[in-house]
């Protein structure tokens, strides 16, 4: 594991370091679970329906052979969904030291916290730093360029201020070739703002999540042409408990337009998998999975809560545009 030190040109004021390290020490402090854990978690259906999310991402974008940068990838839980893929070499980074030392194990094949081994025979490099602020089209110079990147229930950590959103799409467009795919999840802002706006008070949830917006939370802000900051407290029963930022997606996708990129698709989860249930390899791969049952979109297993937790992320995919042919 490779340490990433601070960009120290990068202005960032003190909150916002604070913040940062916030969320780090949130994720970094989760520990590994057993599998009798993991299956007896309130919300192991919805866990399971976002692995199928992102297996179906992967699935459909990557290529044998690929080189694949994970951003914010967390304990390495997609390894084996790109070892499926096939792809030819992967870099991981993590900002949560603890998460990038789970990774790190799971890669080497040590007993994994599903108590399975394996071994996997792509080459791969993980770092542990803040893929917001650091620059790196530097630390990876010699590692790109990428085919794919993925950023997986993480981008909306970066748009805490303009400069980390704007650091993170930078850091992207600069590392993937022309004609890259990038793909991810995150929070649906529409979905979100919906949600308080039918609120009583600041909050909103059910039994295995809530959402708390800071009292100064104004609607102006968030119609604004640069709606950075927006801070809402996030809880998710055994999984998340820390800040999130708004990503107001009109927005985001202006942004990553200048940075290259041209949106291929944004779904919320709901119609994502409504969609890609039509397809029978996908039915299969979620009765694998087990979480929607029988893969009838009954949701049998699913429970209502979960699925309402499911509707409040949105999956996207941009193409990083083929740079012009100087002749
Ligand atoms: N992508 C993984 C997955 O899908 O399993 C992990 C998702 S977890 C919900 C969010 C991850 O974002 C955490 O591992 C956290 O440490 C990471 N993260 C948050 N802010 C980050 C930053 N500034 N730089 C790198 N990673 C960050």
């Amino acid at each position: 594991i490779f340490h990433l030190d601070g960009d120290s040109h990068f202005l960032e004021d003190e909150t916002t370091k604070i913040f940062a390290r916030k969320v780090a020490d949130h994720y970094s402090a989760r520990t590994n679970q057993t599998l009798e854990e993991r299956e007896a978690s309130p919300i192991i259906h919805l866990k399971k329906l976002n692995n199928w999310i992102k297996s179906v991402l992967i699935q459909l974008y990557a290529r044998r052979g690929d080189a694949v940068l994970d951003l914010a990838c967390g304990k390495g839980g997609d390894l084996i969904k790109w070892d499926k893929a096939k792809v030819g070499y992967y870099v991981g980074i993590d900002i949560a030291e603890g998460s990038i030392e789970d990774c790190r194990t799971r890669y080497n094949g040590d007993a994994d916290h599903h108590q399975r081994r394996k071994k996997f025979i792509f080459p791969a490099r993980l770092f542990c730093g803040d893929c917001y602020e650091v620059r790196l089209d530097k630390v990876l110079a010699n590692d790109a360029p990428f085919d794919i990147c993925s950023c997986q229930f993480a981008l909306h950590y970066s748009w805490s201020t303009e400069a980390r959103a704007r650091r993170a799409l930078a850091n992207i467009s600069a590392l993937l070739r022309p004609g890259g795919i990038f793909i991810g999840t995150m929070p649906d802002a529409n979905v979100l703002i919906k949600k308080l706006r039918e609120a009583e008070g600041m909050s909103f949830g059910n039994s295995v999540y809530w959402v708390h917006f800071d009292e100064e939370f104004s609607e102006k802000k968030f119609k604004a042409s640069s709606p950075f900051g927006i801070k809402y407290k996030f809880h998710l029963e055994d999984a998340v408990d820390c800040p999130e930022w708004i990503v107001p997606f009109h927005l985001f996708k202006s942004l990553a337009e200048e940075y290259d990129f041209e949106l291929v698709f944004a779904k919320n989860s709901h119609e994502f998998v409504h969609e890609y249930m039509k397809k029978p390899e996908f039915v299969e791969l979620m009765r694998r999975l087990g979480a929607l049952g029988d893969g009838n979109q009954d949701h049998t297993t699913l429970s209502a809560d979960e699925w309402e937790v499911a509707y409040l992320y949105l999956a996207f995919v941009l193409r990083k545009v083929s740079s012009p042919i100087c002749l």
